[in-house]
């Protein structure tokens, strides 16, 4: 095994003294299980880890790694698939202890603190009969995800998580902690809506909340041999999709491990049920389903319906791209790749971006993924080590012969570890205004474990 770094036993006990979280050392209790994050392909050993339990730890933390030249990474939910949360050597700032979380009803607003997941945001919300976008999966982390814009079933009628942000706790490179507010620091604000991990730590968020207890959702299969044509009717069906109704598709394996390939649309409705009869029944009726499971459910139920599917420690190598529409030969491409897919969990899906999420203007947040379209993500998933180069060449293999369908715009929460020659199309036109808020506010880039904002000269 290779050598692990770490610090010095005197100096942590100085931190220790200032420090209501614990400091984790390699061979200290907890300290394995701590450095595991959901991609189960990446295996770094952090120096240090402090499990920080508020803001004053973490600009604790902060300045302890400055003083002692060490590199900085932080843990959200851990759930990125570039697994920057941890990195070799350095002093990781986990966030994961820290589970606070407040609803204001009345002023429909939540704030939670960095280490939440969407299901447990979700639950506390929904007490209330209030929800705000979250990821596909609710085991994905707030912090990195709404750093990084925040896709997700809610998108259409009420935005990007980003959209919904109305404030940021942050320790910033010099450790000092800012109320982060459109009215206090508008470039800062504005980049923190998509800008990734690059201006701070988020201690927490205050997000804006919206009546919604349960939605019509579910999931409609086909046979895999119908994919080409499903995926055909789901492009033809979607134009003057309302705001209520979200579709994503793809060819995909069935849930029950099974192996079998379908062809899927997972549907989420937050209108009436008068509403989702009448937008759902053309999905519903086309065809002929092997499963029609559609109904209504509260809003974090459809939140985990996908869990299953990405269960934490399977190893992961995700690829993506908008694309250039949805034309009968990416169609008949997308069929073609997934004949040959090696991984009975992997899936090649299609998000479809219409409503909220497109009525932001492309500079008006640091995410400027604002067009009507889709989104196509390889989320590549497998559980043997052994069969890791196959799938990683199949998704590679896979995201080339798509290539000619796809535009070179990104979604910054899927970039892997290996692609930060797209960083600049994850930003896109935002880069430059994003590296002069970076160069005001980490000029020595100490946040640079992510996709990186160089600072502006
Ligand atoms: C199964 C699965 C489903 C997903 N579904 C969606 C989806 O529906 N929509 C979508 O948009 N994305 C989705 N993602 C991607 C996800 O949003 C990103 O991976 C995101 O970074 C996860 O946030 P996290 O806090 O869990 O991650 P972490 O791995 O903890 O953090 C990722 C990076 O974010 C930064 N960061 C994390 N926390 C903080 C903080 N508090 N302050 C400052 N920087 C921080 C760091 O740079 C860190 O390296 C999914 C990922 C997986 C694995």
């Amino acid at each position: 095994m290779a050598t692990v770094a770490t610090v010095d036993a005197e100096r942590l006990d100085a931190l220790r003294e200032s420090f209501s979280g614990s400091l984790l050392s390699p061979g200290d209790d907890g300290y394995e299980e701590a450095r595991r994050v959901h991609n189960g392909l990446v295996d770094r050993r952090p120096a240090v880890i402090a499990r920080c339990l508020g803001a004053a730890d973490i600009a604790a933390a902060v300045r302890f790694a400055r003083e002692h030249d060490l590199d900085v990474c932080v843990r959200g939910g851990g759930h990125n698939v570039a697994g920057r949360a941890v990195v070799d050597g350095a002093l990781m700032i986990d966030l994961s202890r820290m589970k606070g979380i407040h609803v204001d009803p009345a002023a429909r607003t939540a704030r939670a603190q960095g280490g939440v997941i969407w299901r447990e945001l979700n639950r506390e919300a929904a007490v209330h009969g209030l929800a705000t976008t979250g990821g596909a999966i609710s085991t994905t982390g707030i912090a990195g995800y709404t750093l990084g814009g925040g896709l997700g079933w809610l998108m259409a009628k009420h935005g990007l998580a980003a959209d919904n942000l109305l404030g940021v706790e942050l320790v910033t490179a010099s450790g000092e902690v800012l109320d982060v507010r459109e009215e206090s620091h508008p470039d800062l604000f504005w980049a923190l809506r998509g800008g990734g991990g690059n201006f701070g730590v988020a201690a927490s968020f205050e997000y804006r909340l919206h009546p919604l207890v349960t939605v019509v959702g579910g999931l409609i299969a086909h046979p895999i041999e119908a994919g080409g044509a499903m995926l055909r009717f789901y492009r033809d069906a979607l134009p003057d999709c309302p705001d209520d109704l979200n579709v994503f598709a793809g060819l995909v394996h069935a849930p029950d491990g099974s192996g079998m390939k379908l062809a899927a649309m997972v549907v989420c409705h937050t209108g009436t049920d008068e509403q989702a009869e009448r937008d759902l029944a053309p999905f519903k009726e086309w065809g002929s389903p092997l499963v029609v499971e559609v109904g209504r459910m509260p809003y974090p139920e459809m939140n985990m319906l996908l869990d299953a599917g990405y269960p934490a420690g399977a190893l992961n190598y995700w690829l993506s791209s908008f694309t250039a529409g949805l034309s009968d030969d990416l169609v008949d491409a997308i069929a073609d790749r997934f004949a040959t897919v090696p991984s009975p969990m992997s899936v090649i899906l299609l998000e479809h971006f219409h409503g909220a999420v497109t009525r932001v203007g492309a500079t008006d947040t640091a995410v400027p993924h604002r067009e009507e379209g889709w989104n196509l993500l390889i989320p590549s998933e497998w559980l043997d080590p052994a069969d890791t180069e196959a799938n990683i060449r199949w998704t590679k293999e896979t995201h080339a012969a798509l290539a000619e369908h796809l535009v070179e715009r990104r979604w910054l929460n899927y970039l892997g570890d290996d692609q930060d020659d797209a960083v600049r199309a994850a930003y896109g036109p935002n880069y430059e205004r994003l590296a002069r808020v970076k160069a005001a506010y980490d000029p020595d880039n100490v946040f640079r474990h992510n996709h990186n904002i160089v600072p502006a000269a």
